[in-house]
């Protein structure tokens, strides 16, 4: 195991493709250890090879954020490297679109499974391995805050990950662990290629926009919790 140049060990979830991706990218880019984690091993190598690329080390480690042993798996491994995690960055999530009439008990279970309480199981394996001046990011949604139509499943899940973080963000002050929830409109990535329907790929933010928000959060003092991050497009939603 390789210690990182910066002293950081940064855990991504969701880490194999869009915006996890880029997030472990942009670690990596600090010097950091960055655990990626997904369920396809193939992604996690590839995105490995970029954050060693980048300037980082890399342990790509496959593992389901529904599965509550490899949650403790996957935190275990990290917190190896130096003794504890510094950051932990959930974007593993599932998006099952569909009008609520059609929409199938399994693709809201899914939905919600790997959304919420996908992101329930990760800060909760995390945290024992984690110090004063750790942060957790949680990834929320436009759709954490709106509704909108066909997306309700997503935005059932969405809107319970803002009150997750909330809700921790209280119960972690004491330990001086910071939460943030970060809640990006659009943004071009393959979740979009299953959602049915035309959508204007330009007026979406880029992965690396969400990215450069959340490893700016290692720049702030250690008594400053940003609570929550919004972006946008300048267009507006879609
Ligand atoms: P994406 O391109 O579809 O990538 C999702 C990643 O999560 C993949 O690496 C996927 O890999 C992993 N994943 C899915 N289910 C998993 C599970 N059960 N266990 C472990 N890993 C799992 O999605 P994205 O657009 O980057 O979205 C990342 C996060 O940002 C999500 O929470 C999403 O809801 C949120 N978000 C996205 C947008 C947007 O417009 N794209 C906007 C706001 C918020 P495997 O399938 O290989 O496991």
């Amino acid at each position: 195991m390789t210690e990182p140049v910066s002293g950081r060990v940064v855990v991504v979830t969701g880490a194999g493709r869009g915006i996890g991706a880029a997030v472990a990218e942009a670690f990596g880019a600090l010097g950091d250890h960055v655990v990626v984690a997904s369920r396809t091993g193939a992604d996690l190598e590839r995105v490995a090879a970029a954050v060693r690329a980048a300037g980082g080390e890399a342990t790509p480690v496959a593992a389901d954020v529904r599965d509550e042993a490899a949650m403790t798996a996957l935190m275990e491994v990290a917190a190896a490297l130096t003794g504890h995690i510094d950051v932990v960055v959930c974007s593993a999530g599932v998006a099952r679109v569909a009008p609520f009439l059609e929409l199938s008990v399994a693709d809201w279970e899914e939905t919600v499974a790997s959304t919420l309480t996908g992101t329930f199981l990760t800060c909760r394996a995390a945290v024992p391995h984690m110090e004063a001046g750790g942060r957790l990011v949680v990834l929320s949604s436009i759709a954490g805050r709106s509704g909108f139509p066909e997306w309700s499943a997503y935005s059932a899940a969405k809107f319970g990950v803002l009150g997750f973080a909330e809700a921790i963000r209280a119960e972690l002050r004491s330990r001086k662990i910071r939460v943030t929830a970060v809640i990006p409109g659009a943004v071009d990535t393959p979740l979009w290629n299953d959602v049915p329907g035309e959508w204007n790929r330009e007026s979406m933010l880029q992965p690396a926009d969400v990215a450069r928000a959340i490893v700016r959060l290692v720049e702030d003092p250690d008594y400053l919790s940003t609570d929550e991050v919004a972006l946008g497009h300048i267009a507006g939603a879609l």
